[in-house]
């Protein structure tokens, strides 16, 4: 069987973070393994409070892990801290791990930031320049390329800025799009590009705010990679289930609702 690891947050609505990768894994077939940057407090509504996991454990998980199983892709969602993006960098190189999928994690839908702000640069900087893909949603690519993004064509120039901090794929997710901004509404558009070639993979957009969209997209890139799909082919796929998972979305509690994976 194959594996893939998920480095993120801890998600007691089970919505989002490793609770949301482990069941996208298992979804296609794919060994989940798991380690934890933080753990969060956090309902449907509110992120209430994040406490990073000590460094010394968060490289205890990461060595114990990989010494006895190599996974065949990786993913990181939430990583919070300088130190935590700059032991997980090492710990790529000396494992000589491939297949790295980043969901660049800023801030939670319902406003909380998920990571401090002078790891943001490090995010960027350490870890960019070794992935296969980065998927960043709109306000991430706003956020790291320092453009408006207000129509298809900032797509696009965005995209050739992120090419540039040396990851080989970059997939931006159009899901975000205000219905104000030019980009119509009932399409939720997303634009693959490799450094070569463009592709703009739409999909039916449904109105409503869901938890755990970034982290169940990216990993359902990273298990489709595991599977040994071609990246374009894995983001395809993963697009189909985002589909049918906010489709039949459900709402465990009093805020947004959780996608049905
Ligand atoms: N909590 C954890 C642990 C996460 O990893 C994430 C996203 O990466 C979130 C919350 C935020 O999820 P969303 O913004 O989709 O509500």
């Amino acid at each position: 069987m194959k594996c893939a690891l998920t480095v993120a947050g801890f998600d007691p609505i089970g919505g989002a973070g490793i609770q949301a990768d482990l069941k996208v894994f298992k979804k296609y077939g794919v060994h989940g393994l798991s380690v934890l940057t933080a753990i969060t407090a956090q309902n449907t509504s509110n992120v209430d409070y994040i406490e990073a996991i000590s460094i010394n454990f968060f490289k205890r998980q990461l060595n114990t892990l990989l010494n006895d199983i190599k996974p065949d892709s990786i993913k990181t969602g939430m990583l919070f801290s300088s130190d935590l993006i700059k032991s997980l960098k090492d710990v790529i190189l000396s494992y000589n791990l491939k297949n790295l999928v980043i969901d660049p994690v800023i801030v939670s839908s319902s406003g909380k930031k998920l990571i401090e702000d002078r790891a943001i640069d490090i995010l960027r900087e350490e870890l960019f320049p070794i992935a296969k893909v980065i998927t960043p949603n709109i306000y991430e690519a706003t956020l790291f390329t320092g453009l408006n993004i207000y129509s298809k064509s900032d797509l696009y120039k965005a995209s050739i800025i992120f090419k540039d901090m040396g990851p080989e794929i970059i997939i931006i997710t159009g899901g975000h799009f205000k219905e104000s901004e030019d980009i119509k509404s009932e399409k939720a558009i997303d634009l693959f590009f490799d450094g070569n070639k463009y592709h703009e993979i739409d999909s039916v957009r449904y109105p409503g705010e869901y938890h755990g969209t970034g982290c169940t997209f990216s990993a359902a890139i990273t298990a489709n990679l595991a599977l040994g799909h071609p990246p374009l082919e894995s983001v395809k796929y993963a697009k189909d289930l985002m589909q049918s998972a906010i489709k039949d979305a459900y709402y465990p509690g009093k805020g947004m609702a959780i996608l049905n994976v």
